[in-house]
């Protein structure tokens, strides 16, 4: 076993994270640990490719961060915190300029100016972009930078409790990957996570992340959660091999040309948004696929054709080196003469831990939250390339925040490190394989919570959810492959199965169709639901809350001026 005290704990070395502890030291605070559950430099940030967003208006001089708002608040479908959107919107060029003080390369035009490249449903083009692999860019200076600020962090640690003493959050129990437990005290406890769309059998995420693990240990210490039910499917994931469904197909391909066409080579994106076409909102080109597959206009594979063969090789080597190659490799297929299958797949969470707009802080004393893993920015609806922004803009601020506290170390008691480890030493062998529960909850939302929901598949989901957590309950998992692999699995198995409920539960309450949450028995937004709905926990079960929108500053409510409302859908079956 191992005791660490610290100033400040973070659990995740995404981009979040890393923004955070950098922060920390560049204001002149030592004491600092960062810990994540893969290697230092392989967090999920990675996988980022299409752009960051900053309204710096290089390419198009009249964008400004209202603009960048508005396009923001309305993708959200109004549902978002105005007060944190105006602070991304105002300080994402920001980032950018220390993104680039940290030595990242973007594109630029051979002028020397950074491209800006259109996004999906952005009114100028203000996507900055390293190829399509930026989030690897932005995580190699990010590391580099910690490296020269000597960030201490401890890799391939996976963090399974948050210590709680007196209604305050102390510090952290985890396990190493050589098996022992880990016990870190810390002043302030951040949670920078990542989110949960790998709950679902597509996904865009990577095997062992994204299972929303850090949001449910927040819950289970009393935390806040909201818009659990806000998951965004992403348009355009691979069909096939098997062995890479989900994984994305990026929309800068639809911003680089990439027109979608179903099996009669209709372009049909006319009929589902007329304007925006292939650049409409990510949920209404979702819903768009969906259909086109679910009436027989899909591919033999079950996908729709994504196509921009009107792009040279060179075009597409130069702008999306990394989509290039990955088609070729997994489908055979040279984007530049051939089109690509693709359907929705889960992709990002806008639910998530609910935190102060100014301090980051969560609703439990000690415990601080920031990136995917938060609730608050997106609303009903991410606009592309917004997350990379969020990740940086709201490290930088939380690591300013937090050092100005007073970050004096407070001891774990022994009393509660010996609970843990009776626990630990009392496992015993089930009878469930957390393989399988697993593999049948993900297959499960997938069908019944995925992108079309209504209240009969809402119910049975609950059901059958509710009777996997009784079979770990009472049978328990089997320990497969030692007892730190077996901590990791049974505590992600978990995690997964009890926020399966509680999107399942969000989405059965919020009796309306709003951005990415789509009911066939509520197929429009109600104008009177326009609310987060929050969940707290209590005793063994749960509350729930509607809260009213925040209320915008002034310098907001100018720049939202009057936008409707009321979002038209095309209704589906
Ligand atoms: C394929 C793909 C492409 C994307 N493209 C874009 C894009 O072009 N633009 C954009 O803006 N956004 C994009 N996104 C979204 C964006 O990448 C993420 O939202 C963002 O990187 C999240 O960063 P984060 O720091 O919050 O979390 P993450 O990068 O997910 O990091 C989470 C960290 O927490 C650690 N962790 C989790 N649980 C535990 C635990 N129990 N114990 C210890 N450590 C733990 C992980 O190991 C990891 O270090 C994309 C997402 C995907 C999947």
């Amino acid at each position: 076993m191992q005791k660490i005290t610290t100033g400040v704990l973070i659990i995740g070395s995404g981009g979040a994270g890393l923004r955070t502890a950098i922060e920390l030291k560049e204001k002149g605070i030592e004491d600092i640990l960062i810990v994540g559950a893969r290697k230092f430099d392989d967090a999920h940030t990675v996988l980022a490719a299409g752009g960051i967003n900053a309204a710096m208006g290089v390419m198009d001089p009249n964008d400004n961060w209202q603009t960048h708002a508005v396009d923001t608040f309305l993708e959200a479908q109004q549902i978002s915190n105005p007060l944190l959107v105006e602070k991304l919107t105002k300080k994402a060029p920001e980032a950018i300029e220390d993104l680039l003080r940290f030595g990242a390369q973007f594109h630029r035009e051979d002028d020397g100016r950074l491209t800006q490249r259109f996004f999906g449903a952005h009114s100028y083009k203000r996507t900055l972009f390293h190829g399509d692999t930026t989030g690897k860019e932005i995580i190699r200076v990010l590391v580099a930078q910690s490296n020269n600020l000597d960030v201490d962090f401890i890799e391939d640690l996976y963090i399974f409790e948050l210590i709680e003493k007196d209604g305050k959050v102390i510090g952290a129990a985890g396990i190493n990957k050589v098996g022992e437990s880990v016990y870190i005290s810390a002043s302030k406890v951040v949670l920078a996570t990542g989110g949960y769309s790998n709950i679902y059998r597509r996904s865009s995420s990577r095997n062992r992340e994204n299972f929303g693990n850090g949001i449910h240990m927040a819950f289970m210490a009393g935390a806040e959660l909201g818009d659990m039910e806000m998951v965004q499917f992403h348009p355009t994931g691979l069909v096939y091999p098997p062995s890479a469904e989900g994984s994305l197909i990026t929309e800068a391909v639809r911003a680089e040309g990439g027109l979608l066409k179903n099996n009669l080579g209709e372009r049909f994106m006319k009929k589902y948004d007329p304007d925006k076409l292939e650049l409409s909102t990510r949920d209404v080109v979702a819903r768009a696929n969906y259909q086109e597959i679910k009436m027989g206009n899909g591919s033999s594979n079950g996908g729709v054709y994504l196509d921009i063969s009107s792009r040279t090789e060179e075009y597409l080597r130069s702008r999306l080196p990394a989509i290039y190659d990955k088609v070729m490799k997994m489908n055979g297929i040279n984007l530049s003469k051939d089109a690509v299958e693709v359907a929705p797949t889960a992709h990002y969470s806008m639910g998530g831990i609910v935190i102060d707009k100014d301090t980051h802080q969560t609703s439990v004393e000690g415990l601080y939250a920031v990136g995917e893993c938060t609730t608050g920015v997106h609303g009903a609806n991410r606009l592309g390339g917004n997350s990379l922004a969020e990740i940086l803009v709201f490290g930088k601020d939380l690591g300013t925040h937090l050092s100005q506290c007073d970050l004096s170390q407070k001891e774990i008691p022994e009393s509660l490190i010996s609970k843990i480890e009776s626990d630990i030493e009392n496992i015993s062998d089930g009878e469930e394989s957390s393989n399988v529960l697993l593999r049948d909850t993900r297959d499960l939302m997938w069908r019944k919570v995925g992108i079309v929901k209504n209240m009969p598949e809402l119910d049975s989901a609950i059901e059958r959810l509710g009777e996997y957590s009784d079979r770990i309950e009472k049978n328990s998992i089997a320990i497969e492959t030692g007892k730190q692999e077996f901590i990791r699995k049974s505590h992600r198995l978990n995690s997964v199965i009890q926020l399966s409920l509680l999107i399942a539960q969000s989405a059965k309450l919020r009796k309306e169709s709003r951005g990415s949450h789509y009911r066939t028995d509520y197929p429009n937004s109600n104008d009177e639901m326009r609310f987060n709905y929050i969940i707290k926990k209590e005793g063994d079960s749960y509350t729930t809350e509607k809260r009213e929108i925040a209320e915008p500053t002034t310098e907001m409510k100018n720049a939202l001026g009057t936008i409707s409302k009321t979002q038209n859908y095309v209704h589906l079956e």
